[in-house]
């Protein structure tokens, strides 16, 4: 068998959605491929003086519904299919939030780890210069992704106001707050993630406190989510973080582990010093080191993947035994593992709606780069919290009409969407 890829793997949910939507002859390409594919090396010139080239891309997915959306990523092992995949989601999860985009990705590959503040300044603006043609508020608005911030946002917007002698501070978002950022942004994923999850335990009428909760990964979506969940009373048992993680059946305190991550940079920091750690006070709080694979299968009702694609696997897919996975991760599950969790009945919410709340108010942001408002705090969770509910109300509705996964039902809300933009141009 050919090995997946993240494309493929996209695919393979597509065409099974597309097959039962069975659309009329021709729309299907529509999906196969995206609209552009931009890519081009980025060449800078190094601190010591000498110069290295990266590859860079921008895949413009589909743009029926709006104006291209989606973040830059940098990282070592961005290619251009792994590009085409993320900027497929987006496509596909602009149309399930019901908001005024179509999809796209960027990504440069590069380890930033390895490069000095300047380095990646002059990379993030010649992004900009390389693609320049190709973005603005009206054409694709970028924001962030993995190891890209909104310090990078704002010498990305710097730079393509220098070259287009325009004020646009709508031609990207997840801005710092000062320079046109909008309130809310930095924890919206989470935040949309909470209230879908905090809806479904509503209408199951099951109780916060009863049900232990697993986290892989304590970054921007992670850490903010524990956050919620540890405030409204769920039990969280372990997190995690690149370096490893923590758990324990009595519960942790995310806002503990939180200021130890600060301190040592890592989730096990309060008993660990690296690989060496504090027996006596693990024990006697009740606390065990565990590898991000033993997470996923702990103990737990509700696991949230909030790290990294492609984690939950055909190998450990039938371990898992959470009843219910909340993919804030882009990615995390393969298509043979959702086959797996769907035998055994465990509820996938995913990611196409579960980490939804990023991109809405990231439109909330845009909205406001156009027209000079400035939303309260408040009035962004209000809209947020409406328009997540509103988003996973339909998928809800769908995957009960058409007897699909949510996974499908979403893929199947947001198809029909971008094919009645499509219809209405006259493109099919
Ligand atoms: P981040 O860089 O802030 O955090 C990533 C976290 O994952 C860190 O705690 C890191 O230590 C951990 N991690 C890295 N490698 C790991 C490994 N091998 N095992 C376990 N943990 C590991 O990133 P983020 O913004 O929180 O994004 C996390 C995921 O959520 C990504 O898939 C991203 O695409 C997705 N996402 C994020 C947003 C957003 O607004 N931040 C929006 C939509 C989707």
């Amino acid at each position: 068998m050919a090995t997946s890829t993240p494309y493929t793997r996209f695919q393979t949910t597509l065409h099974k959605v597309l097959t039962h939507l069975d659309l009329e002859d021709g729309s299907n390409e529509l999906f196969n491929e995206p609209q552009y594919i931009h890519k081009n090396d980025i060449t800078i010139t190094r601190d010591d003086g000498s110069t290295q080239a990266y590859h860079a891309f921008r895949v413009q997915f589909n743009n029926a519904r709006g104006p291209f959306k989606g973040g830059i990523r940098f990282h070592q092992d961005a290619d251009e299919d792994e590009v085409k995949a993320l900027a497929a989601l987006m496509a596909i999860k602009t149309a399930v939030v019901n908001i005024p985009f179509g999809g796209a990705k960027g990504g440069v590959q590069v380890n930033p780890k390895e490069l000095t503040k300047a380095e990646v300044q002059r990379i993030a603006r010649e992004y900009v210069k390389t693609f320049q043609d190709h973005l603005g508020p009206d054409i694709d608005c970028p924001a962030p992704d993995v190891n890209t911030n909104p310090g990078i946002m704002a010498w990305m917007r710097d730079e393509y106001e220098q070259l287009t002698h325009t004020y646009s501070p709508a031609m990207i978002t997840g801005k710092p707050l000062e320079f046109g950022g909008s309130l809310g942004r930095d924890t919206a994923t989470a935040r949309g993630g909470f209230f879908i999850l905090q809806e479904m335990v509503d209408r199951l009428a099951l109780e916060p406190r009863e049900l232990k909760v697993a986290l892989q990964g304590f970054g921007n979506a992670g850490a903010h989510m524990a956050k919620y969940l540890h405030e409204a009373g769920y039990n969280i048992v372990a997190v995690s973080d690149s370096q490893g993680g923590i758990y324990s059946p009595e519960g942790l305190d995310p806002v503990r582990i939180y200021k130890y991550k600060q301190k040592t940079g890592s989730v096990t920091g309060e008993y660990c010093e690296g690989s060496v750690c504090d027996i006596d006070r693990m024990k006697l709080d009740n606390v065990k080191t565990i590898s991000n694979e033993a997470l996923l299968e702990c103990d737990c009702d509700i696991l949230i993947p909030a790290a990294l694609d492609n984690v939950i696997t055909e190998e450990n897919a039938g371990k898992i035994q959470a009843k219910y996975v909340l993919e804030l991760a882009n990615g995390p599950t393969t298509p043979e593992a959702d086959d797996i969790l769907e035998k055994n009945g465990v509820r996938v919410i995913p990611d196409v709606l579960a980490n939804a709340g990023g991109v809405t108010v990231s439109y909330f942001e845009w909205s406001q780069g156009r027209s000079g408002e400035q939303w309260t705090a408040d009035i962004v969770d209000e809209r947020l919290k409406r328009v997540i509910l509103d988003a996973y109300k339909a998928v809800r509705r769908e995957a009960r009409r058409q007897d699909m996964t949510y996974r499908e039902a979403a893929f199947s809300v947001g198809i029909k969407r971008m094919m009645d933009a499509m219809r209405l141009r006259g493109w099919i």
